[in-house]
């Protein structure tokens, strides 16, 4: 089984690259389970037209965790993709992390944690104890960044390649880094920009991903492109992500950058 993880900055569209990945990797004939990470709940909405599902930790709010079941949690998407929202805390008081490593727990509990891919969506602002917890304990083994030429993006990848760096050098640890995904923007040599912070963090960019239309043309009839255009260009992309991460063998421990050196390699391709 692969458990890989996408983070990134919020809005950079790991939900949108998480779920046409997922899609694409149904159609190699994988099981997949999607497990959405962040507050925002939104991950599985293309997979699951356009519903919001509940999420395991309003569930465990309301009825404590002894009367949440497998159907409760787990809800079966387009072209057979199970999906799961962890959900956020409670406003003000509690921590998203552990409601993460509790939705972990629960799906542990039910043998859920299964498959052939499981595809972790994870909110990369924070890179708390909190937001780490699905490369900490040992569940999402091989991290992809997901980001766009814009400094903000590329700052928080390489917060989370500190992450990555800090947790694979203890002892077991299999957290490695995959690769970068550039989610564009539509910036002038965007690609190029990406392409080399990947090389200097010591990992690749395992694909590049243009800005497209028909990504918000899919979002309002409740669709990933490629359930929705699965000719158009853009699917191609998705389905090309899938086979290169399906493929990877190149996971490395990553070499961040100093604040400094980031700055100076994003003026360079200004
Ligand atoms: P995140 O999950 O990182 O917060 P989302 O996946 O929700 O971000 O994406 C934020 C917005 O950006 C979405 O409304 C989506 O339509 C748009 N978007 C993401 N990727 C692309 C793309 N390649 N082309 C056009 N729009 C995109
Ligand atoms: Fe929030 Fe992270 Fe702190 Fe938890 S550990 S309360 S997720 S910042
Ligand atoms: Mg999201």
């Amino acid at each position: 089984m692969k458990q890989i993880a996408l983070y990134g900055k919020g809005g950079i569209g790991k939900s949108t690259t998480s779920a046409n990945l997922s899609a694409a990797l149904s159609h190699r004939d994988l099981s997949v389970l999607q497990i959405g990470c962040d507050p925002k709940r939104d991950s599985t909405r293309m997979l699951m037209q356009g519903r919001f599902i509940p999420t395991v930790m309003d569930l465990v709010r309301v009825r404590g965790d002894a009367n949440v079941s497998l159907k409760d949690v787990v809800f079966t998407g387009y072209n057979g993709i199970r999906c799961v929202e962890a959900g956020g805390p409670e406003p003000g008081v509690g921590c998203a992390g552990r409601g993460i490593i509790a939705t972990f727990q629960l799906l542990e509990k039910f043998g859920a944690l299964d498959g052939d891919v499981i595809v972790y969506d994870v909110l990369g602002d924070v890179v708390c104890g909190g937001f780490a917890m699905p490369m900490r304990e040992g569940y999402a083994q091989e991290i992809y960044l997901v980001t766009s030429g814009e400094l903000m993006s590329l700052y928080a990848a390489n917060n989370i390649c500190k992450a990555v760096q800090r947790l694979a050098s203890r002892v077991k640890s299999k957290c490695r880094l995959g690769g970068v995904i550039c989610n564009a923007k539509g910036q002038p040599r965007e690609e190029e920009l990406v392409s080399e912070f990947a090389r200097r963090v010591n990992s690749t960019m395992v694909q590049y991903i243009p800005r497209d239309h028909v990504v918000q043309q899919a979002e309002v009839n409740r669709q990933t492109v490629i359930e929705f255009a699965p000719d158009s260009p853009q699917a191609g992309h998705y389905r090309s992500l899938a086979g290169r991460i399906v493929e990877n063998t190149n996971l490395s421990i990553p070499t961040p950058l100093e604040t400094d050196d980031l700055e100076s390699l994003a003026r360079e391709f200004l």
